[in-house]
């Protein structure tokens, strides 16, 4: 079974999460005429991406010069470019969004069951599994058929003017609740209306006081809240159980000898094989996760996935420092 690719992706030195695309370039040289095929491993801010963000990097990365060429060096301009596939994944779950074309003319798709896979390259013609979507890029015909949103955040952004009092079940283990009064975390979890044994584990964050949308770094909603009146409260609720099946998901998906030990706190920590130690393995945690989840309005898979990578990473960073002194 494919498992797809296991890179991860780095957040920027900012410390901004990012997510991984693949632009696949087809360029003729002007001056010698070599054609060559080029693959990039791009990057770019998870939490500002969303579905109109994609559809202006395709005009951004048609619009920029693909390097030198590889025969006789000279420096490509714009006009080198013959053809362009983009290719945007979710940083949990299946659905490859696909933009490809010529001459600056995009035909975009939606592979709702494809995983990242960096052996596959473009066959410039549509995969009989991918759906033809329509531009401006619809949130709910995505929503449709990836069984969840692209970006939660935009579909909050779309649906909020219509509720001023009320619960918004915005994804799998994830929902915003609108509210004219503050209420207690307890208060929030009620008007959700689960009535199901685990509901007292989710994790409540407040995104509006009073009118005012909460302040910070990168996916604070003050960023992404910009340009609408929001009601006088708004909290952001996400579940544990939903970040740990995503965990679960992850780690058969990684194919690495990974293993993930319940610690006495609530949190994991993630040993290397059979004989890993977890005082010295990373830990994450459940709760925290979806706390992040929460208060960004991240899809708690998404905001599992993104953790996991700058664990690994911080992780092998550190077995390379420790094996080179
Ligand atoms: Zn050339």
């Amino acid at each position: 079974m494919a498992k797809g690719y296991t890179a991860w992706c780095a957040p920027a030195p900012s410390g901004q999460a990012q997510v991984l695309y693949l632009q696949d370039v087809q360029y003729r040289c002007t001056l010698c005429g070599f054609e060559e095929g080029l693959r990039y491993f791009a990057t770019q801010p998870l939490h500002t991406r969303t579905l109109s963000a994609i559809e202006r990097t395709w005009d951004n990365v048609w619009d920029t010069p693909p390097g030198e060429c590889s025969q006789c060096g000279t420096p490509l301009s714009s006009g080198a470019l013959r053809r362009l596939c983009l290719t945007f994944f979710l940083p949990h779950g299946r659905g490859a969004l696909r933009a490809e074309g010529v001459e600056g003319n995009p035909f975009w798709s939606l592979a709702p069951y494809e995983l990242p896979d960096a052996q596959v390259l473009p066959t410039w013609e549509r995969a009989p599994a991918a759906t033809p979507l329509a531009t401006p890029l619809s949130g709910e015909a995505i929503r449709s058929l990836l069984g969840r949103p692209w970006n939660p955040k935009e579909t909050w952004r779309s649906e909020s003017l219509a509720l001023r009092e009320g619960a918004l079940d915005l994804s799998e283990g994830l929902w915003a609740v609108h509210a004219a009064r503050a209420l207690a975390p307890e208060e929030v979890i009620d008007r959700l209306g689960l009535s199901v044994p685990w509901q007292r584990q989710l994790v409540v964050a407040p995104l509006v006081e009073e009118g005012c949308p909460r302040d910070g770094l990168y996916g604070a909603p003050s960023r992404w809240m910009q340009g609408i009146t929001p009601p006088p409260f708004v909290y952001g609720v996400a579940s544990p159980a939903r970040v740990l099946r995503a965990l679960e998901e992850e780690l058969v998906r990684l194919g690495l000898p990974l293993r993930a030990l319940p610690l006495p706190d609530g949190s994991l920590a993630l040993l290397w094989g059979e004989d890993g130690d977890p005082a010295a393995s990373p830990s994450i945690s459940p709760r925290e996760v979806a706390a992040e989840a929460a208060s960004t309005l991240l899809h708690p898979g998404d905001a599992l996935r993104v953790e996991l990578d700058r664990l690994l990473l911080c992780a092998a960073f550190r077995h390379e420092a420790e094996a080179s002194s």
